[in-house]
């Protein structure tokens, strides 16, 4: 881990974390394991974005075609590569690790001891199972071990981790650990609600379902720092 150089008159330690480094290093022993890794082949990133969006393309234009489409349509001609840059670009840009936001971290000068809670940052990903969307509220919190990090931090952070094929369990996992990581304290706690749209829109088409997942290292996983947390986020609110 590199730590800055400060000056004296400099008011907050700054220290920049390499998160991709510290998350193939620190955690990939650990992930193989736990399944928490996102399952990805050794030539994940052989390819350039532009030649992945140039290789989905013609599958998704097959796609269209089988179902019967029509290309030669104006309003249809474009889809197929619409579809692989939105993929690579947006959608799923969070699996490569060159993509995973720079990590800030400052020196806790007010020695601020209590929990830390960000709520309702909210996500957007995609069902691995189905390709389809689940989008919710992520609530996420830590206790400082003498770091914090900026709040729009933890923002990116999710949003990470969301541009990828996902599963609500992993996701919920991924940002805990990668917290953890990052912040050097076991004492971090992730709520996820979110709605599946492979659960509302098709399937059993239950509409009012949510789903809800968590995770709670360290402290957190004591009664007391719970149940403070689960009443800061209210998820019923
Ligand atoms: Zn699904």
């Amino acid at each position: 881990m590199k730590q800055k150089e400060t000056l004296s008159t400099t008011p907050l330690k700054e220290e920049h974390i390499d998160l991709s480094n510290l998350l193939i290093e620190e955690m990939g022993d650990e992930h193989k394991a736990s399944s928490v890794d996102t399952p990805l082949r050794a030539d994940a990133f052989d390819k350039t974005d532009e030649e992945k969006i140039a290789a989905i393309a013609p599958h998704f234009k097959a796609i269209m075609e089988i179902l019967g489409m029509d290309l030669r349509d104006d309003s249809l001609r474009g889809t197929p590569v619409r579809v692989a840059k939105m993929y690579v670009k947006e959608l799923f840009q969070g699996l490569n690790p060159a993509n995973m936001p720079s990590m800030t971290l400052f020196e806790n000068k007010f020695q601020y001891n209590e929990m830390l809670v960000e709520k309702n940052i909210n996500f957007y990903t995609n069902c691995e199972h189905h390709f389809v969307p689940f989008f919710g509220k992520a609530h996420v919190a830590y206790i400082s071990s003498g770091k914090v990090i900026g709040l729009s931090k933890l923002n990116r952070l999710v949003e990470y981790f969301s541009k990828r094929p996902q599963v609500q369990e992993r996701l919920t996992m991924q940002i805990g650990k990668a917290l953890q990581t990052v912040l050097q304290t076991q004492d971090v706690a992730v709520m996820m609600d979110a709605k599946h749209l492979c659960v509302s829109s098709r399937g059993v088409k239950d509409d009012s379902s949510n789903t809800i997942t968590s995770f709670f290292g360290g402290k957190f996983q004591e009664e007391k720092r719970k149940m403070e947390f689960l009443k800061y986020v209210d998820i019923n609110e």
